[in-house]
């Protein structure tokens, strides 16, 4: 089982693409919401820089679920 579904409470930062100003500031998300995002193939991203929010498309759930594995090697068990 991937680290991030035995640690749901905590909160994971995610670089994410403002659609705004295009810059990638890192946004908190429950693990939980993203270990859901990534079975359902479904999650509502938001960036911290402005005021907005919109449904990730499919590259941007890839990018994340890239990040998580990513982030898996760091977070042995
Ligand atoms: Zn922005």
């Amino acid at each position: 089982m991937p680290w991030y579904e035995t640690m749901t409470e905590s909160e994971i930062l995610i670089p994410v693409k403002c659609p705004i100003c295009s810059q990638e500031p890192l946004a908190g998300f429950r693990i939980s919401v993203v270990a859901e995002a990534l079975r359902t193939l479904e999650i509502r991203l938001y960036a911290n820089c402005h005021l907005t929010s919109w449904e990730a498309s499919e590259l941007e759930l890839a990018q994340i679920r890239q990040y998580m594995d990513g982030e898996s090697n760091e977070n042995p068990g």
